[in-house]
């Protein structure tokens, strides 16, 4: 089994994102960056799989700026057999991605494609189920648990309330949650091997795909600045508060 695992350089998950005076963008400029947390968690699960004897081959995908090299390497780090970096200047939307993935997915003639629940930096929570729909193939987000068979895999995924397991035939989309699996820790001597692990690079038009943006971003306001807490004596002053600031 082929795994292609795409990894998403994103704001580490500890900044505080502010956003620009002008309201146009979120300013990003001298903040650390990282690989998206639930790619990790595909990345860790693809590696899992191949140290089980369930996978050949393990690519990892990166679209985006010259950097994402080190979300690349990161990946090849952890285990994956080779990168590929897809490279453009402008930040791709969902859509330019999933279909970016679709092609590598058919030309690489992988079995299984396995992607981040979201990417902290847009939410958009998109790309897994697009790139499904662009390939006519079965999918399965929220991803807790993944088990191989014969041509298939079963998949227990979180829904409101409990989970839900399904079984999927190969090719398939899935998309990782949470609880998935927890990500080793990349020691620098991986980090160090990881560098001659191959890594090509194209750009999206080698790929024949055009990644215009589709969308434009009207505004960015950060959320409303939480009050000042305060103590209270007891149950009935708490009470009193909260009718007060209409909570009840
Ligand atoms: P999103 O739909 O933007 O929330 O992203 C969901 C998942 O799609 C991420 O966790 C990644 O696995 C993948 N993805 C999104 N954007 C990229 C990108 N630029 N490069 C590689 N993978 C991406």
């Amino acid at each position: 089994m082929k795994i292609l695992v795409a990894v998403k350089r994103v704001t580490d998950f500890n900044v505080k994102v502010r956003v620009k005076p002008d309201g146009s963008d979120v300013d990003i400029g001298n903040v650390k960056m990282s690989m998206n947390p639930f790619d990790e968690i595909a990345v860790e699960e693809a590696v899992r799989l191949k140290e089980a004897g369930k996978a050949s081959e393990i690519v990892a995908v990166s679209v985006g700026a010259k950097k994402c090299e080190d979300t690349l390497r990161t990946a090849l780090a952890m285990g994956a057999d080779r990168a590929l970096h897809i490279e453009s200047d402008t930040a791709p939307e969902p859509l330019a991605v999933a279909k970016l993935l679709a092609k590598v997915a058919q030309q690489e003639q992988v079995d299984l494609l396995l992607l981040g629940k979201q990417a902290i930096d847009d939410d958009a929570n998109q790309t897994a189920q697009m790139l499904a729909a662009l390939l006519n193939a079965p999918q399965a987000t929220c991803a807790c648990e993944i088990e191989c068979g014969d041509g298939e895999i079963t998949v227990t995924r979180e829904i409101d309330g409990g989970t839900e397991t399904l079984a999927l035939r190969l090719p398939a989309v899935v998309s990782a949650d949470l609880r998935l699996n927890e990500p080793r820790f990349v020691k620098l001597p991986n980090l160090m091997q990881a560098k001659k692990k191959p890594l090509e690079k194209s750009t999206p038009a080698d790929w024949g795909v055009d990644i215009a943006p589709r969308l434009q971003a009207v505004a960015y306001a950060e959320p409303p600045a939480r009050g000042a807490a305060r103590k209270v004596a007891d149950v009935a002053e708490l009470i009193a508060a909260l009718q007060a600031a209409k909570a009840l």
